[in-house]
């Protein structure tokens, strides 16, 4: 039996991450990834860096904005640590009030963010317009402005990593799935389809599928499967400022490097069945777009994809220690990509030391006990 200080279940950018710093700090690592690489959200997501997280307000999003500035900055400069471009790109984020109700969630927002030393400013219609000529002000009635906000390509990241654990003489096992992980008396067996493993270590990683793996030793995360759908247009010429968000409508819309246009809006049932794509989505999404970009009543759309978001009842990530040698990091929702690098250090630390880091530990997997 194959036997390693820690074995990660899961090699999405989170388990990555931490199987990556593990390894930068000599510790001896083996990654178990059940499918191929970016099969999970992680190839599925926008790439959308924000240290402005709307989730958990008035219930603890401090603590949510503390991580994702981090992990904004630790995003920033991750090509230059690892030598692979994520084609990381500082382009700022706009999130944009079509009425009132928008309007006044953003002013209090805004309010927040401020406390919490974001740098975020208030923009006339007319201000957006001169800044980004293609928006017409007259379809939206303010818009906040972030230009310290990124994008980053998700597989970029995940090339990033998997190339730097390959430098460290570490392996990312792909299509070997994890089904049983048990406590042995000095550490953990883990069975997975082609073998068997020993580890002192282990930590879960596996998104929206943790708790099944975690239920196994006692320890439920409550995680809700909630889908999103996403499209991507034929390439166009780059002409595009910032992303562009509006909360109510969980409506993100981006132009990649290559100069697609890419972008989500609402959310579907929740659900596991990825198949499913449905021509609502796409006539909701080109109504929101359309009157704000005209410019783009003519994209041709080339494709649209489902993904996961892992959604915890406090809309905040479960990452820590469950037992001894037990780890778990899930629950990222949206927003995990601008996570993953310092969540990655910080549990890395949090096993390398048996102390959790402060700023995971509002984070505690075992809240929901
Ligand atoms: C549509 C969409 C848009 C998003 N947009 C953004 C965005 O703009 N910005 C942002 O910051 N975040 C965004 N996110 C969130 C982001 O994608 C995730 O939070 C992040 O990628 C989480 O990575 P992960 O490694 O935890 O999960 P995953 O990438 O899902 O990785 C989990 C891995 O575990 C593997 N696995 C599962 N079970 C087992 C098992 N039993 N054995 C072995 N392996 C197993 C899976 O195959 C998978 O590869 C978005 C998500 C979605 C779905």
């Amino acid at each position: 039996m194959s036997k390693y200080e820690t074995i990660v279940v899961g090699g999405g950018a989170m388990g990555l991450s931490v199987a990556y710093n593990l390894l930068r700090r000599g510790r001896n690592v083996h990654v178990l990834e059940g499918d191929y690489l970016n099969a999970g959200s992680t190839g599925r997501n926008l790439g959308v860096l924000k240290a402005r997280n709307p989730y958990a307000v008035g219930n603890g999003n401090k603590d949510l904005v503390k991580l994702a500035k981090e992990g904004l900055k630790l995003n920033a400069g991750l090509s230059s640590e690892t030598g692979i471009n994520t084609f990381h790109k500082t382009s700022g984020c706009l999130i944009l009030a079509k009425d009132e109700a928008d309007y006044k969630q953003l002013k209090e927002y805004h309010t927040h963010f401020k406390k919490l030393g974001l740098d975020e400013r208030e923009l006339t219609p007319e201000e957006i317009h001169r800044k980004w000529s293609y928006m017409d002000p007259d379809s939206v009635i303010a818009g906040f402005y972030s230009p310290s906000e990124a994008n980053a390509h998700p597989f970029g990241v995940v090339w990033a990593y998997v190339e730097a654990i390959r430098k460290m003489k570490c392996q990312v096992e792909k299509q070997n799935k994890v089904s049983k992980i048990e406590k042995t008396s000095d550490g953990f067996k883990i069975t997975a389809e082609k073998g068997e493993y020993e580890a002192e270590n282990v930590v879960v990683a596996c998104a929206e599928r943790s708790s099944e793996l975690t239920e196994q030793l006692g320890y439920k995360i409550p995680l809700t499967p909630m889908r999103k759908e996403v499209l991507i247009s034929e390439p166009i010429r780059p002409f595009f400022g910032p992303t562009l968000e509006r909360l109510s409508t969980h409506f993100q819309v981006t132009q990649t490097m290559r100069g697609e246009i890419m972008g989500t809006i609402d959310w579907m049932e929740p659900g596991y069945d990825l198949v499913k794509s449905t021509s609502e989505f796409l006539e909701h999404f080109a109504d929101e777009l359309v009157p704000i970009i005209p410019v783009l009543r003519n994209l041709n759309i080339i494709r649209q994809w489902t993904g996961i978001c892992d959604q915890t009842p406090d809309e905040k990530p479960a990452v820590g220690k469950l037992d001894d040698g037990l780890y778990v990091t899930c629950g990222y929702n949206d927003y995990g990509i601008t996570m993953v690098p310092i969540v990655g250090r910080l549990l890395a630390s949090t096993i390398i030391n048996d102390e959790t880091s402060p700023m995971l530990k509002p984070f505690d997997p075992l809240r929901f006990e």
